[in-house]
C-alpha cells in the first residue's frame, strides 16, 4: 500500500507550483487540490459563486478567507483526501487561511509545507510567457507550446493566456503574495513544518528535490 501524504506547496506565482503539484500527485498517488483551478472551473460552470469569484480573480485580488476556507474544508472532508492525503496548491495564502487549515486538519496533521523558491526575475519572465489549457489546466508557455497550435496535448482543450496574467494583475498578485502569503513561511517555520526547495532547473530535477524533501520527513 502506498502511504499517501498531506502536503502544501507554497511559492510565488510562476514558481512552477502547479506543474510540480501535478507531478507530486502522480508520484504519491494523492489528489492535487488547486484552489485556483477550483475557482476557474466554477467560473466556467457559470455558478453564482463562479460569477462573483471571476471579478475578484480578474483583478488579481483574493477571494475572502471565509469563502475559500469553506471550499477547502469541504474538499478535505471527501473520502479520497481523508484516506490518501492531498497536495494543496494555492491554499493557504494568508495567515487566516493557515489558521483555518490547522483547524481543518486537527487529527490528521500536515506532513510538510514546502516553499518552492524561484528568484523574482525568473518569475516575471515565466508569468509573461505562461499559457494554460482552459479545460484541464495544464500549463504551457511560449517557449514550450503544445505540439499542434494552441491545442492542449493532454486533452485537446484550447490553450490561452490567463485573464489574470496581464502586467497589472501580475503586479497586484505578486504584491499580495509578499504581503499576505510570504509571512506564512515564518509561520510554518515556527511550527517546524517548513522546508525550502530550489525551484530552478528542469521539471524533473525540481520534482526529484521535492520528493527527497518529502521522503526525508516521512517515517
Ligand atoms: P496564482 O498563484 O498564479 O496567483 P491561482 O491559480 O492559485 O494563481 O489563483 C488564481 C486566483 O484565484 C487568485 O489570484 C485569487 O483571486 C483566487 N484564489 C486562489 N486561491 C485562493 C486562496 N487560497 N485565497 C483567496 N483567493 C484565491
Ligand atoms: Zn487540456
Amino acid at each position: 500500500m502506498i502511504p499517501g501524504a498531506r502536503l502544501v506547496l507554497l511559492g510565488r506565482q510562476g514558481a512552477g507550483k502547479g506543474t510540480q503539484c501535478v507531478r507530486l500527485s502522480h508520484h504519491y498517488v494523492i489528489p492535487h487540490i488547486s484552489t485556483g483551478d477550483m475557482l476557474r472551473s466554477a467560473v466556467r460552470e457559470g455558478t453564482e459563486f463562479g460569477l462573483q469569484a471571476k471579478a475578484v480573480m480578474d483583478r488579481g485580488e483574493l477571494v475572502s478567507d471565509g469563502v475559500i476556507g469553506g471550499v477547502v474544508a469541504e474538499r478535505l472532508a471527501a473520502d479520497d483526501t481523508r484516506e490518501r492525503g492531498y497536495i494543496l496548491d494555492g491554499f493557504p495564502r494568508t495567515v487566516g487561511q493557515a489558521e483555518r487549515l490547522s483547524e481543518i486538519t486537527v487529527g490528521a496533521a500536515l506532513d510538510l509545507v514546502i516553499d518552492l523558491v524561484v528568484p523574482i526575475q525568473v518569475v516575471l519572465e515565466r508569468l509573461a510567457g505562461r499559457r494554460v489549457c482552459v479545460d484541464c489546466a495544464t500549463n504551457f508557455s511560449v517557449d514550450s507550446p503544445p505540439r499542434y497550435g494552441w491545442v492542449c496535448d493532454n486533452c485537446g482543450g484550447e490553450v490561452v493566456q490567463r485573464a489574470d496574467d496581464t502586467p497589472a494583475a501580475i503586479q497586484i498578485r505578486l504584491d499580495l503574495y509578499e504581503r499576505e502569503t510570504a509571512p506564512l513561511i515564518a509561520w510554518y517555520l515556527e511550527r517546524e513544518l517548513l522546508t525550502a526547495v530550489d525551484g530552478l532547473g528542469t521539471a524533473a530535477e525540481v520534482t526529484a528535490r521535492l520528493v527527497a524533501a518529502v521522503d526525508a520527513r516521512r517515517p
